[in-house]
C-alpha cells in the first residue's frame, strides 16, 4: 500500500456570540482535518488544532500540503513509527525558527491519519494497535458554558450527568471570584469545579488569585501562567494547595518532562491534535504515568480529534476527567457521520476499525473553506 495523496480540509463555523477567552476573542470556529488516500482505496482522517490565530489554516494548509506531502507520496502508510521520524527529522529545525506548535500539530494531523488507515488496514480500532484491551468509557468535563448564565448553564450539563464543570477565568479578577463562586453554589458539593486562565497571569496575580480562589475548592487551576514559564510553575505550588493543570501547549515529550520536572503539575494535558498525534501523545501519556500522576487529554476541535483523545484514554490507563466542549458549535459534532456517544456525562470510545469514525461529506464540502 502507498500513500497517493495529503489533504488538508479547513472549515469555519459562524458563531453567533463572539467567544471570549483570556487572549481573545473568536468569531467563528475552525476545525483542520487531515485526509491521507492511499492507493488501495483505504483513507484516514486526521484533525490538527488551528484554534489560534484565525489564520492558522492557511499556514497549516501550506505546512501540510507543500511541506508534509511531498515527504510522504509513495510511502507505505502502515509505517507510522518511521514516518513520524520522518517529518520529525525534516521539520524539526523548522518548529525551532517557526514555532513547535504549529510543527507538531501538522505532524499530529497526518500521524491521527496514518493511524486510521493502520487500524482500518487491520480491522482493530486504534486503541487495540496501542496496546489498549477495552474501550474506555470516559468521564468528562463540561467546558464552554453559556457566559450569560454561567451558573444556569453548568446546573444544566449536571442536570444531563456530568460531573465536573470548568470555568473559564483570566478576565476582570472580582468577576471571575464571583463567576467560579457561583457555579460553585449552583452545582453543590458533589461536583468539580474546575478553573482555567488560559495563560493570562503573571506570577504575582497567579498567586493572589489562587488565594481567592481556593474557598470554592477548584479541582484544578489550569495553565495560570505562559506554559513556558516553568520557574513560574515552581513558585506557585509552593503557595497554593491547588492542583495544578497544564499541558496543551507542551507539544512533545521534551516539553512535557521539562513540565513535570517542575514537580508543579498535578494534571498534565497532553492534546493528540497539537503534539505530535497519537504516536507522541501516547508517549506523554505513559510519561505521566511512569511518574504517578494522571493525565487528561486536551481537545478542543471537532469530535474527529475528540475520537482520536478517546482511543488514547482507552490505550494508556490513567486518564482523569476530559474535556468536552459544550459551546455551541453544532459542525464540532455533525462532522461524523455516526455522533460519539456521551451518557450520563460520559463519552464512548467508538469501536469499529481505525478511529470507529466516517466523516459526513455533505456537511464537510458544505462548511469547507477554499484557501
Ligand atoms: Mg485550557
Amino acid at each position: 500500500m502507498q500513500i497517493r495523496d495529503v489533504r488538508f480540509i479547513a472549515l469555519r463555523q459562524p458563531l453567533q456570540q463572539p467567544l471570549r477567552l483570556a487572549w481573545g476573542a473568536m468569531h467563528h470556529r475552525n476545525f483542520g482535518l487531515v485526509l491521507v488516500e492511499t492507493d488501495a482505496g483505504i483513507s484516514g482522517v486526521g484533525e490538527t488544532s488551528v484554534n489560534f490565530p484565525s489564520w492558522a489554516i492557511v499556514e497549516r494548509k501550506a505546512t501540510i500540503e507543500e511541506g508534509l506531502k511531498p515527504l510522504l507520496v509513495g510511502e507505505d502508510p502502515l509505517n507510522v513509527a518511521g514516518l513520524w521520524q520522518k517529518m520529525l527529522h525534516a521539520f524539526s529545525r523548522l518548529g525551532v525558527l517557526w514555532g513547535k506548535g504549529a510543527v507538531m500539530s501538522a505532524i499530529g494531523g497526518v500521524d491521527i491519519a496514518l493511524w486510521d488507515i493502520a487500524g482500518k488496514a487491520h480491522g482493530k480500532p486504534i486503541y487495540a494497535l496501542l496496546g489498549g484491551s477495552q474501550p474506555a468509557r470516559a468521564p468528562l468535563y463540561a467546558t464552554g458554558l453559556d457566559p450569560a448564565q454561567l451558573a444556569d448553564s453548568a446546573r444544566r450539563f449536571v442536570d444531563q450527568g456530568y460531573r465536573a464543570v470548568k470555568v473559564r477565568i483570566g478576565f476582570d479578577e472580582a468577576r471571575d471570584i464571583a463567576n467560579v463562586e457561583a457555579v460553585r453554589r449552583a452545582v453543590g458539593d458533589a461536583v468539580e469545579v474546575l478553573v482555567d486562565a488560559n495563560m493570562a497571569y503573571d506570577l504575582d496575580r497567579a498567586k493572589r488569585m489562587a488565594e481567592a480562589l481556593q474557598p470554592y475548592r477548584p479541582y484544578w487551576l489550569e495553565e495560570p501562567l505562559l506554559a513556558s514559564d516553568l520557574e513560574g510553575y515552581r513558585t506557585l505550588k509552593e503557595h497554593t494547595d491547588i492542583p495544578l493543570a497544564a499541558g496543551e501547549n507542551q507539544f512533545d515529550v521534551a516539553d512535557a518532562t521539562a513540565l513535570l520536572d517542575t514537580n508543579a503539575i498535578r494534571y498534565l494535558m497532553p492534546d493528540p491534535t497539537r503534539a505530535g498525534g497519537l504516536s507522541e501523545a501516547q508517549r506523554i501519556c505513559a510519561l505521566a504515568r511512569a511518574r504517578g500522576y494522571p493525565y487528561s487529554p486536551h481537545h478542543y476541535g471537532s469530535d474527529v480529534g475528540f475520537a482520536a483523545a478517546l482511543h488514547l484514554i482507552s490505550a494508556v490507563t490513567g486518564a482523569d476527567y476530559m474535556l468536552r466542549d459544550v459551546s455551541p458549535a453544532p459542525l464540532r459534532e455533525s462532522v461524523l457521520r455516526e455522533p460519539i456517544t456521551v451518557v450520563d456525562g460520559c463519552a464512548l470510545t467508538p469501536t469499529g476499525p481505525g478511529l470507529g469514525i466516517e466523516l459526513n461529506w455533505e456537511v464537510v464540502l458544505a462548511h469547507q473553506v477554499r484557501l
